[in-house]
């Protein structure tokens, strides 16, 4: 099963949106650019509402078959490992194998040898072509590298394995992610550790590394662009020089696990993926959740109410809301305006607040990211959430397609 050259991941909590963000897909084809979905969901998204793994499949094919896709889409079991992968084996044909917790785990002594030993064609100045500067290779660079890499990476082979089993290898796409660590990997490091994948035969066909700065859900990028744009640039050429030395499959490309709406980054990423005619795949997520939230409060009084009421309840469980989210949300709290402020708002206040709009004064990064984490309390309304997205569907599903297509798709792979 080989992955399109671009793809672009969509998560949806609720399951109501499939066919939305496929038109938004269904667009960008009219208007020339073929992009597949991949619809993606954690064990921790499922976990916090209640879903299965089913349950995105089932909204994914109905969603192509109402809409009559031609192109290929995927379900992708995102970030798992082999205490969650067995519930998502049936359901996915993606899976993203996530190693960030075996990184720095030292490797066994034999093993790091062995790797030293299979990489020792690359001692001295490695060039990579792309990059302007060498890098000198020595053992202990080899060495430092396996000790660091080794274990994450034969954890994803143990894996990768145990879905092929079931499977087959051919009938699903592999991911390997690194994406949830603190350090970023430069890419040498990156060159290195697809050189250890490609050792363990691990066909990965998307590679999600740490970039630089930070990756805050919902909000733009929070760091250097111009790094990033460095960064990104290196990783692009490690990627391509990868496939050829260590014969990782063609398709092999990068994976940005934006954590949605890293819209600074998006035109830097069009003209690097461009220049070096680089494939792409790039993974929101909650950005549609937001959106729904925004389509509910659109809707009526009634759902003004319900909005509302998820970011008034936000506010009372903020540490309990926040916790799984730790080290990709950063909310002043001083800047939470208070229930009575909230309550007083029209639709329109409360919307210029929570759209991802930054010429709007009133957008607040603060407000949007506990809406962001606040899935869970739409969960737990159950019928009544259910219900005011079922009367708001129009309006969601408008502004979930506008969303993904105007704010994501355009300018990354439109360019317009
Ligand atoms: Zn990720």
């Amino acid at each position: 099963m080989q992955l399109e050259k671009y793809s672009l991941g969509i998560g949806d909590r609720f399951g109501q949106e499939g066919g939305a963000q496929l038109r938004a897909f269904q667009k960008a084809e009219q208007n020339g650019a073929v992009v597949v979905p991949v619809w993606n969901k954690s064990f921790r998204e499922h976990s916090l509402i209640g879903t299965r793994p089913e349950d995105v499949r089932l909204e994914a094919d109905n969603a192509v078959r109402a809409g009559n896709w031609r192109h290929g889409y995927y379900v992708d079991a995102d970030h798992i490992g082999m205490k969650t992968v067995d519930a998502f084996i049936a359901a996915s044909n993606f899976f993203t194998l996530d190693v960030a917790d075996f990184i720095g785990l030292p490797a066994p002594d034999a093993d790091v040898a062995a790797f030293v030993r299979d990489m020792a064609s690359f001692r001295g100045a490695l060039r990579i072509p792309g990059i302007e500067t060498a890098f000198e290779v020595t053992d202990a660079v080899l060495e430092k590298i396996g000790r660091h890499y080794l274990v994450a990476v034969s954890e994803a082979g143990r894996t990768f394995r145990h879905i092929a089993a079931a499977k087959g290898a051919e009938n699903f796409v592999t991911e390997v992610s690194a994406d949830e660590t603190t350090e970023p990997q430069l890419p040498f490091e990156l060159f290195f550790m697809l050189g250890a994948l490609a050792r363990e035969k691990i066909p990965a066909q998307t590679i999600a590394p740490k970039f630089s700065g930070k990756f805050l859900k919902g909000i733009d990028y929070v760091g250097d662009v111009r790094t990033f744009e460095r960064e990104f640039d290196s990783d692009l050429a490690v990627v391509k020089h990868a496939i050829n030395v260590f014969g990782l499959p063609a398709s092999l490309k990068l994976s940005v696990h934006t954590g949605s709406d890293k819209f600074s980054l998006y035109p830097v990423i069009r003209r690097a993926i461009q220049k070096h005619d680089a494939g792409l795949h790039l993974k929101t997520a909650g950005t549609t959740w937001l959106e729904e939230v925004i389509g509910v409060a659109l809707s009526g009084p009634a759902g003004l109410a319900v909005s509302k009421r998820i970011y008034i309840d936000a506010l009372s469980r903020y540490d309990e809301l926040c916790k799984p989210y730790a080290t990709v949300v950063e909310i002043d709290k001083t800047k939470l305006p208070a229930p009575a402020t909230v309550a007083s708002w029209s639709a329109e206040q409360f919307v210029s607040r929570l759209r991802h709009d930054q010429t709007n004064r009133d957008y607040s990064v603060d407000l949007r990211q506990l809406v962001h984490v606040s899935f869970k309390l739409a969960a737990e309304m159950g019928d009544e959430f259910r219900k005011a997205l079922g009367d708001a569907s129009e309006i969601a599903g408008r502004c979930v397609m506008d969303n993904l297509y105007e704010r994501h798709i355009r300018p990354l792979f439109l360019g317009t």
